[in-house]
């Protein structure tokens, strides 16, 4: 671990207030680790500001003494950015929790960085609008986090991901300066659009201490099912027959491979497949009615139709709230029973909705080329080309890890040629950073270290992430 001097640790916790700070191993333990496990942190210094102003102080210290220093959320973070893996000053923007105001006329929610997200939601609700960022881990995870990680989750296909819910950003700068992007308007052409170089930065270029975010009408209802599929290349063209038939209404279309589901049936207690004869793929299909009209039928009528096409195998609806939230649970929990199934390695990759298909078939092949023991399974947002492409191999965790990198790398190349990206929503952390470099144009690298460089000149500001190393 980097040695903290001890006079720059004293004005590091002045900065940070009575309260505000902890060197307490206990205390600290859990913002070490991460959800997988996979990346295990060491900081001699937990910061945990309650304001603005503190976090400018805190930032102006490390500039000045070229102290490198880790930003924090919810740490749900799948990628290991929030992780201080070289010793550095960690922190953490969780006191940072307070929903400033909230307009129903302007449409607007204004969160500090550590909001969480279920409290930005109902925060919205509560002023009857819809703040519609939705995942998994939405109980845990930070206004300060999706910002930073350009979250998307299961109502990207309607509503785009954090950047598009994003009006204005309050953020400190590596030394010290406060920007505020606060203006919240929805036209603002007077030059560089400086909001959108923070958006998923991942802490690299500045701390994001409020968000100003959009917000939209509550729908009046939801209609809920869960559909069996004769094939995965019959996914995209009924997600585009169900849009056209209910006029763009669909907000969720999730695709779960069997074994998604079995996983689920296996570790979540209290979880139940309701189409347990079929084995091959699902959608979880919601859509979000206006008051004006319910698309219950349209949708209804379009899965009747696909039935009798063929490329529809079954369906059932959610007939009441409770049966809607045990479909959701079945999709959501899919993270988590892979966590407890034992050894696994993620993938989040998009590629053309056209090319899903074909991605899965030779990603798939590709993987087992690696390991013949490797059993691939595919779930995620498809309505945005987005597949979490999951690879397990049961009774071999040992020789999986150990190919990691080789089969990271298979899927990886699939994903190129397919022209996809091989991180459509959790960003590149530790687990892409070296990666990318042989995706990306030398030029457009070169372009985003000009950018570290200039906003974050002596590189304290979460140093060794995303950015390439070598
Ligand atoms: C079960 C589960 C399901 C998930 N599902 C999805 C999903 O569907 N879609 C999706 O996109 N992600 C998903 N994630 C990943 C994760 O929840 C998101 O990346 C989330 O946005 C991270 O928020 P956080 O507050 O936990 O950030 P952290 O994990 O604490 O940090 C994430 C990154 O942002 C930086 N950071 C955090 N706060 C700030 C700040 N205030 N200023 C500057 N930088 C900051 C950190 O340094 C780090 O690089 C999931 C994670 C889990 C565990």
């Amino acid at each position: 671990m980097n040695a903290l001097d001890a006079s720059i640790a004293d004005r590091l916790k002045d900065a940070a207030g009575p309260g505000g700070w902890s060197a307490d191993a206990a205390e600290i333990a859990p913002h070490l680790a991460e959800w997988r496990n996979r990346w295990k942190g060491a900081t001699p210094l937990l910061l945990q500001p309650r304001s603005t102003e503190q976090v400018s102080r805190i930032l102006s210290i490390c500039n000045e003494t070229q102290t490198p220093i880790v930003p924090q959320g919810g740490n749900t973070g799948l990628v290991g950015g929030q992780i201080p893996t070289q010793g550095e000053v960690l922190l953490s923007l969780a006191r940072m929790s307070r929903v400033r105001s909230v307009s129903a006329e302007d449409n607007t929610l204004i969160a500090e960085a550590g909001v969480v997200l279920a409290n930005a939601q109902k925060a919205a609700d509560e002023a009857d609008r819809l703040f519609p960022l939705s995942l998994a881990a939405e109980g845990s995870c930070t206004i300060g986090g999706n910002v930073s990680t350009n979250a998307g989750g299961v109502n990207v296909l309607r509503y785009g991901m954090t950047r598009e819910l994003v009006l204005g950003l309050e953020v400190v700068l590596a030394d010290g300066r406060v920007l505020d992007l606060m203006r919240g308007l929805r036209k603002d052409n007077t030059g560089y659009d400086l909001k959108q170089l923070f958006i998923g930065a991942e802490g690299t270029l500045g701390i994001v201490t409020a968000a100003q975010l959009k917000l939209f009408p509550k729908p009046a209802g939801y209609t809920t099912a869960l559909v069996a599929l004769a094939g995965v290349e019959h996914a995209v063209p009924l997600l585009n027959r169900l849009q056209a038939a209910t006029g763009g209404l669909v907000t969720a279309f999730e695709l779960m491979q069997r074994r998604a589901l079995d996983l689920v049936a296996k570790h979540i207690p209290g979880t139940v497949n309701p189409l347990p004869a079929h084995d091959g793929w699902t959608v979880l299909i919601e859509v979000s009615n206006p008051s004006a009209f319910d698309a219950t039928e349209a949708l209804e009528q379009a899965l009747a139709n696909a039935m009798e096409g063929g490329t529809v195998v079954d369906a059932v609806f959610a007939k009441t709230a409770r049966d809607r939230e045990g479909l959701w649970r079945l999709r959501e929990s899919i993270p988590e029973a892979q966590r407890q199934d034992g050894a696994s390695i993620a993938n989040d990759i998009s590629v053309p909705l056209s090319r899903i298909p074909d991605f899965i078939r030779e990603g798939e092949a590709a993987v087992r080329r690696v390991l013949s023991e490797a059993r691939p399974f595919t779930f995620g947002h498809v309505g945005d080309g987005n597949l979490h492409f999951a690879i397990q191999a049961p009774g071999h965790d040992a020789a999986l890890l150990a190919q990691r990198g080789a089969i990271e790398r298979a899927v990886h190349e699939t994903t190129e040629k397919f022209h996809g990206s091989i991180s459509a929503e959790h960003g590149l952390g530790l687990a892409k950073n070296e990666a990318i470099a042989l995706y990306k144009a030398a030029d457009e690298i070169e372009v985003m270290r000009a950018l570290k460089r200039t906003l974050d000149p002596n590189n304290i500001l979460n140093p060794g992430k995303l950015l390439p190393q070598a």
